[in-house]
């Protein structure tokens, strides 16, 4: 009987490997422009077609390779960065493992070509799955460029469960912003499939001014404008970049950037510790955004916490906590007292639900019908009414309705009914808004002057997978300039001064499932929750007859005790509760 136990050969241990490290093609991307950054590469261009798995080119102007090394880099733990074990600790540079070169050629066909100086010739290599077919001498400039194509070729299981080209490419896209961010000196280029989504010319160095052009460039302008500046440098810490100002909230954590020795990472207790410093300036649930670059002694930090060294557990908390909180304190009070553009996304105070008919506001004369509300359906009439009850009075956010009017809700005895005003708000505005998705037609307003908003380029492309999905909603927007989209008509149920805002929110929503394979109606479902959500933010104290309308509308929508994602619009206050309260 022969030997059943083998030792794995090199090209299979190499797979294995890239595995655990090689996800998509924007791992591959973040692996090879972190070594061409490690080569001290001013210049790096990268190339994406069919979102990376047909074809990843990455040329830089970095140290290059001569023949023997470009031969040997593609050995397992074959590294330049690192000699003996004490380096490990004080390793300035990305990577050390010496493992993504043989990673990624074992599952790819790829070339290298690479050369040390102009003046010399360079090296051509090509690799198919692992193994070197061809070696030859080739003419290059000073640097390396290194081609990836057929990702994933022979990995059947990678390749049953890939994503759509859009969202690899996305993903390319966030890696790519990460990496401008955190390297403003250097010039970044990203092309996918010979579109350019990302030119970032090589800024001051990374300063205060560097990472502001590089922030310019990468984010644009609505974003470069809402920023203040922060400095310290204090008790081994060094702390330098931009905070947003507190008009600038986001619904996630997706816009706050975090780079520890320029490494791009989460930080729980950095995230918590600024939104700590903004202390009631934001509203609850709403996240700052930053660009934040800390330079720590290699004793203060613990990279590997994180296999992908996308977490790290930053030693002496408390003082960094401390320090953070005062200094985003400090910048904030800074930045009211120097002039700073106000943004023209603010929300508009008004909790009221616009009638929708545009002809009857006497404030917009800019905005034109564009169908004229479908009459009402005959079997509306017929349906019984729900009787509302009487709201008895408002406070900031609730309502409170009047216990002789709520026999109907069904809570058994008397109590007191609240409604939150918000919740109510969102279910109306959502069951509005699904009652006109098809075949009914939406009842929208065409804009006389389209309002144009400036979006992240990640936002952008968010947003322009979505058109479609917007126009049957009655958004229509369109395109115009590379971070720019124009809104040429709304949903009536919204207010103009709100609805810019809606739709970066909106784009900050779909980022973060971004491509999830949702079905298209699914999506549109969401979005339809997810306008009616941020429609109404603020809490505000209703008028009575305000409140009254709402409670009217709100039982006239089929599910008037839950919002659209699930939460309860009403809550009774049970007489026996308050009478245990009261110890009776
Ligand atoms: P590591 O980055 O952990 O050392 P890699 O497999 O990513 O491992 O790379 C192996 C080696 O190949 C690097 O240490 C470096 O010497 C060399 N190398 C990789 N990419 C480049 C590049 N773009 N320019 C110059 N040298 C490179
Ligand atoms: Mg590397």
């Amino acid at each position: 009987m022969s030997n059943r136990i083998r030792v794995l050969d090199e090209v299979t241990i190499n797979k294995i490997a890239a595995g655990e490290v090689i996800e998509n093609p924007a791992s591959v991307v973040k692996e090879l422009v972190e070594n061409s950054l490690d080569a001290g590469a001013t210049e790096i261009h990268v190339e994406i077609v069919g979102g990376g798995r047909q074809l990843i080119r990455i040329a830089d102007n970095g140290c290059g390779m001569s023949q023997d090394d470009a031969l040997l880099c593609l050995e397992r733990y074959a590294t330049s960065k690192i000699r003996q074990l004490d380096d490990l600790e004080a390793l300035a540079t990305m990577g050390f493992r010496g493992e993504a070169l043989p990673s990624i050629a074992s599952i790819s066909k790829m070339t290298l070509l690479t050369a040390v100086d102009d003046a010399l010739e360079g090296t051509l290599v090509i690799i198919e799955g692992g193994r070197v077919l061809k070696c030859y001498g080739a003419a290059r400039s000073k640097g390396t460029t290194i081609e990836v194509k057929s990702l994933f070729f022979n990995v059947p299981v990678r390749k049953k469960f890939q994503k759509s080209p859009a969202h690899d490419s996305h993903a390319v896209q966030k890696v790519m912003t990460l990496l401008a961010l955190a390297y403003p000196e250097v010039r970044l280029e990203l092309v996918s499939d010979q579109k350019l989504l990302l030119k970032a010319p090589a800024a001051v160095g990374l300063s205060l001014e560097g990472l502001s052009q590089r922030i310019h460039k990468v984010q644009g302008d609505e974003f470069h404008s809402h920023l203040v500046p922060l400095q310290i440098s204090a008790e081994g810490y060094q702390l330098m970049g931009y905070i947003g100002l507190p008009t600038m909230h986001r619904p996630n954590r997706l816009n706050q950037y975090l780079f520890v020795n320029r490494r791009g990472i989460t930080s729980h207790l950095v995230s918590a510790a600024i939104r700590e410093g903004y202390g009631t300036s934001l509203p609850a649930q709403r996240y700052p955004v930053f660009v934040l670059h800390m330079q720590l002694a290699g004793d203060l930090l613990d990279v590997n916490v994180h296999p992908q060294k996308r977490e790290v557990r930053l030693r002496q908390e408390q003082q960094l906590r401390e320090l953070l909180q005062r200094a985003v304190g400090d910048a904030l009070q800074r930045g009211q007292t120097s002039p700073v553009e106000s943004s023209p996304h603010v929300m508009s105070a008004s909790l009221l639900i616009q009638q929708p008919l545009p002809w009857d506001l006497p404030n917009a004369p800019q905005a034109i019908p564009k169908k004229a509300p479908e009459a009402s359906p005959l079997e509306t009439l017929f349906k019984p009414r729900k009787p509302s009850p009487c709201v008895l009075t408002t406070l900031p956010g609730y309502l409170i309705l009047d216990p002789a009017s709520c026999e109907g809700l069904g809570a058994g005895d008397q109590g007191l009914w609240l409604v939150d005003q918000r919740a109510a708000h969102q279910r109306i505005l959502h069951d509005r808004l699904n009652a006109a998705l098809p075949p009914k037609a939406i009842e929208s307003f065409g804009l006389l002057i389209p309002e144009t908003i400036q979006l992240t380029p990640l936002e952008m492309t968010t947003l322009q997978d979505v058109l479609p999905d917007l126009e049957k909603l009655g958004i229509q927007v369109e395109p115009f300039g590379p971070q720019t989209l124009s809104i040429q008509s709304i949903p009536a149920e919204f207010d103009r001064a709100d609805f810019p805002r809606i739709l970066v929110e909106l784009a900050q929503e779909l980022q973060e499932g971004h491509g999830a394979g949702k079905l298209l109606v699914e999506r549109r479902m969401r979005i339809v929750a997810k306008m009616s959500q941020t429609a109404v933010l603020r809490r505000v104290q209703m008028s009575l007859s305000e409140a009254q309308q709402l409670v009217s509308q709100l039982f006239q929508c089929d599910s008037p005790y839950h919002c659209p994602l699930g939460k309860p619009i009403l809550t009774c206050l049970k007489a026996e509760t308050l009478a245990k309260h009261f110890q009776r």
